[in-house]
């Protein structure tokens, strides 16, 4: 790839030494998509110092100002989406109708962010004196890190990057490494939108390279970060440690609890979708399938019909519904759970295996006949995986859906709107869907799980604010009448 031209946009500068990767395709990893060049730890202290000078012209920058420059990104990306859909489909394996949904998401949640920033920024108080103006606003933090996944490449970057901005921050964005293609469209459209330099820096590096520096800096002061559980809570560690405001979005095992009167062609539609989806690569996908006992045979085969039935393949091939895994190490990882479920004598109703393809696909898979303590049942995988568990009442399948440290999202399926009330009361996690599958939010909505799922405040929706901004409350005295 080449070095992008643009004053803001920090990486991409080839240095001497720096390490020189090959972007690959995960349907066809032979095909290198791109090259890229690395940065290392120096480029990204370079970017940290260029956010902290932007700043304090951006900050001055009046709000709705801030918000036409996110109104024209939004633009140039819902153009530019047949382009930058293609290329998320290639390096990340989503399949092209996802990979354009999440594009012109994208689009849409930057334009979000441009209506906040004619919102109201701040409050007023009446005073115990006659005297006295009192009133609070929010000011921007400063330099924002923030750290990013490969899974939604475009959506939530855009989520944590367009409020940052649009409420005065300036940001340093690390995104996942084997995503550099989608970044670089999207840091494009923010400046080719009229971005000043400095504003927007990203950083095409290594997070085990450049993650210190950036983390740590002492011109940093907030680090928002989606991502794995170990990596998440070393970098708050070291964050917080270091004074710094830490937001963090992780893992989750999210139950869909399928309740005897449910619908169930409606259940199993559903439940397919959380769970296959983006080859479950979705902090936000159905992992855990608790099923009342008289309907468990009948929703496992409806979810295993749909499982065999759904295409795996080509991204790019429009009857494609389920694409690779994302990486090699992806792979790795859902083929090591595939393993352990057939030790422990999981029933494997529909794939459990890979496609013997060369790229990294593994078969949309329902398992059932595990043990709630199993590691297949209990532990994040992050693939097409759906293990069903069977539960003889309401109150167990409530028991057994929330007997996991996460708390992300959850799902339920039943007819009886007070079981749905109770339900939403009862689960411990930060989503609750009711006859809707545990992925797909909508981002004018907070998003954030509960335990070890989030940390800090929700991201999304107008509670954004909270993170990316800080109150500052002002007493203003008029001078007396002479
Ligand atoms: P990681 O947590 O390793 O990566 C997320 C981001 O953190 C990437 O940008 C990564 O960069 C960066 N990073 C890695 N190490 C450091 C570090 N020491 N300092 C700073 N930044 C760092 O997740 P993976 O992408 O490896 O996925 C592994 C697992 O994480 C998945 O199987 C899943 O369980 C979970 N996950 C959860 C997501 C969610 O939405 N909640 C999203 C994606 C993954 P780099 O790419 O360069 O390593």
């Amino acid at each position: 790839m080449n070095a992008p031209a643009l004053a803001s946009v920090v990486s991409g500068r080839r240095r001497e030494g720096d390490e020189v990767v090959a972007d690959i395709n995960p349907a066809t990893p032979d095909e290198h998509v791109a090259t890229v060049s690395l940065a290392g730890p120096a480029i990204a202290a370079e970017a940290v110092e260029a956010a902290a000078t932007a700043f304090a012209a951006w900050r001055d920058t009046p709000a709705p100002a801030r918000g036409d420059v996110l109104r024209r990104a939004a633009d140039l990306v819902d153009e530019r989406a047949d382009a930058i859909g293609r290329d998320l489909a290639r390096e990340e394996g989503k399949t092209l109708a996802e990979a354009l949904g999440e594009t012109h998401r994208a689009a849409a949640i930057l334009r979000y962010y441009s209506g906040q920033t004619l919102e109201p920024d701040g409050e007023t108080y009446p005073s115990h004196s006659a005297l006295t103006f009192l009133y609070a606003r929010r000011e921007p933090l400063g330099v924002v890190v923030a750290i990013t996944p490969w899974n939604f490449p475009i959506a939530i970057p855009a989520w944590k990057i367009a409020p940052a901005i649009a409420f005065g921050n300036t940001v340093v964005w690390k995104p996942a490494e084997i995503v550099p293609l989608t970044s670089t469209h999207f840091a494009t459209a923010l400046v080719d939108a009229g971005l000043p330099d400095g504003v927007l820096n990203l950083v095409l590096g290594r997070g085990s390279v450049v993650g210190d520096t950036l983390v740590a800096h002492d011109r940093v002061e907030a680090v928002t970060f989606t991502g794995s559980n170990a990596v998440g809570r070393a970098i708050q560690l070291k964050a917080t440690e270091a004074g710094k405001k830490v937001q963090l979005e992780l893992g989750g095992k999210n139950p869909a609890v399928v309740l005897a009167d449910a619908d169930l062609e409606l259940a199993a539609e559903q439940v397919a979708r959380g769970a296959f989806l983006s080859a479950g690569q979705k902090c936000t996908a159905t992992s855990r399938v608790i099923v009342e006992q008289p309907v468990l045979e009948e929703l496992g085969e409806r979810v295993a019909a749909l499982a065999r039935s759904w295409p795996v393949g080509d991204p790019l091939d429009e009857a494609t519904k389920v694409g690779p895994l994302s990486s090699e190490s992806q792979l790795a990882t859902v083929s090591r759970y595939l393993e352990l479920a057939e030790r422990e004598a999981a029933r494997v109703l529909a794939g459990g295996g890979r496609l013997d393809t060369g790229g990294y696909f593994v078969e949309p898979t329902v398992l059932a006949d595990l043990p709630a303590t199993s590691r297949v049942v209990s532990e994040e995988i992050f693939g097409p995986v759906a293990a069903l568990l069977s539960a003889g009442s309401y109150e167990e399948a409530v028991a057994l859906a929330n007997d996991t440290p996460f708390g992300l999202t959850a799902a339920l399926f039943t007819r009886d709107l007070g079981k749905a009330l109770r339900f939403s009361r009862d689960i411990r996690a930060g989503v609750v869907k009711v006859n809707q599958e545990s992925a797909g939010l909508e981002f004018q909505a907070p998003f954030g799980g509960m335990r070890q799922s989030s940390s800090g405040s929700p991201e999304q929706g107008k509670v954004a604010r909270d993170f990316f901004t800080q109150w500052k409350t002002v007493y203003l005295d008029a001078p007396a009448d002479e």
